[in-house]
């Protein structure tokens, strides 16, 4: 999952912390790319095409009759599963 992430660019490592840990950051341009890419599919978790930003890392259906909600790890796992 996260590996996509990298081979996708939407997941740059740009550093290391002081305890030797790795520090990322998004590419939102890529991101947006792959929501995209993702929204001519029909293929949510929930079953249904489409999905609507909230706000911040929120995503829900973009069904109107269900109110499934996808944090951004899922929604970023469903467009490069
Ligand atoms: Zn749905």
């Amino acid at each position: 999952m996260f590996k996509r992430f990298r081979e996708h660019g939407v997941i740059e490592r740009v550093g290391r912390t002081s305890d030797g840990a790795n520090t990322y950051r998004t590419d939102a341009g890529a991101y947006e790319v792959a929501r995209e890419i993702r929204q001519d599919r029909d293929t949510l978790p929930c079953g249904h095409g489409g999905m609507r930003n909230l706000r911040g890392d929120d995503y829900t259906c973009g069904n109107p009759d269900c109110d499934a909600r996808y944090d951004r790890e899922t929604v970023a796992d469903a467009v490069f599963a």
